[in-house]
């Protein structure tokens, strides 16, 4: 079974205009993902559940659609007999299809986002993920951990294995299998990559080398180690918008008080001034100046999951598109994503 890219198309289209119609600034959310066994719950959580709950809440938070990405990655999972077997994460595709069955319209099916490099079998774990995008006509694929610190959740929890610590040169050949495949097939690429000096260069190269590459860069302004990074920030930010007109930017940033890691105070959402409680200047100069670069996303997985998770993640977009005028803020919310998942602007 494929999917019905037209009918899917018609139907988020039909849930923005009717958000619009509730004068209300729809939200599409670019990047979130659901796993099959996450690492550090139990193999019974129930996504399908999960996905009932949260279905209750679209459309009273005005919620345009959520593109939606498995993180299945070289997992022991158990097959119908209760018998561990490793899949090495193979088989994502036919989990997209069996939530995308589930009738819900406010989901994207997205392509998977996961580790670049996974422990088993990752080249054949690549060639299945491209040829799975292509043959699905997937517009987007999910968010890639080229360099990726263990999450605030994953450092407080002591008993799993894999605490998400990666490290994949980004300019390196497994970037540049990435790189290339968006740039010829024209579909966006999410990267999860930590801000920090020693790691511009490389994505400055890998960038300049496929400049067809569309990139969403995740986690506007979000610095985990800031001792690390004295480059980045609204300026050079700008600088990087003008020399690559393919680079794109998702709004999950932290929470203004978020801290990294847990318990100490280094607040790591840098665009926030926490004095005043709102954007910093510069920031806010530079998104307003291309909005069509930036967009929300909410970024629920793996512990993220679930409608407190979603509520507090509407709630942090929200603040931010606060900060702007609406027809900057509506370009953020949707028409930015839009125009980038679909190739086509919308005229409402
Ligand atoms: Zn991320």
């Amino acid at each position: 079974m494929r999917f019905d890219w037209e009918k899917i198309k018609s139907n988020l289209r039909a849930r923005i205009q009717k958000i619009k119609s509730q004068n209300q600034i729809p939200l599409i959310d670019v990047e979130s993902s659901f796993g099959e066994v996450p690492f550090y719950v139990t193999d019974k959580t129930d996504w399908f559940t999960k996905l009932e709950l949260m279905n209750a809440h679209m459309d009273s938070l005005h919620i345009a659609f959520i593109a939606l990405s498995p993180e299945k990655r070289s997992l022991k999972i158990k097959d119908e007999n209760g018998k561990a077997n490793f899949d090495f994460g193979l088989s994502w595709g036919k989990l997209n299809h069996k939530i995308y069955d589930l009738g819900y319209s406010w989901i994207m099916p997205n392509g998977i986002g996961s580790q670049p490099e996974p422990k088993f079998n990752a080249q054949e774990y690549r060639s299945h993920m491209f040829d799975e995008i292509l043959r699905d006509h997937y517009p987007m694929m999910g968010e890639f951990f080229f360099r990726h610190y263990p999450s605030q959740d994953q450092i407080q929890v002591n008993n799993i294995k894999d605490k998400s610590d990666y490290n994949t040169p980004i300019d390196g050949p497994i970037g540049e299998e990435f790189f290339a495949f968006s740039a010829a097939h024209d579909i966006p690429l999410q990267i999860h990559y930590e801000i920090e000096d020693k790691l511009l260069p490389a994505l400055e190269n890998i960038l300049g080398r496929y400049p067809k590459a569309k990139i969403i860069w995740a986690h506007l302004a979000r610095v985990r180690k800031p001792q690390l990074s004295t480059i980045y920030g609204a300026n050079w930010i700008e600088s990087m918008i003008l020399k690559y007109p393919n680079l794109y930017f998702d709004l999950s940033a932290s929470a203004i008080d978020n801290v990294y890691p847990p318990g100490s105070d280094t607040y790591i959402s840098t665009f926030w001034n926490r004095q005043t409680r709102h954007l910093q200047e510069d920031w806010k100069k530079v998104i307003a100046k291309y909005p069509w670069r930036f967009m929300v996303a909410f970024d629920l997985g793996s512990d993220r999951f679930g409608v407190s998770k979603l509520v507090g993640q509407v709630n942090n977009s929200r603040k931010i598109l606060q900060e702007f005028p609406p027809e900057i803020a509506e370009i953020l919310a949707y028409k930015a994503a839009w125009k980038l998942i679909f190739k086509e602007e919308l005229t409402f």
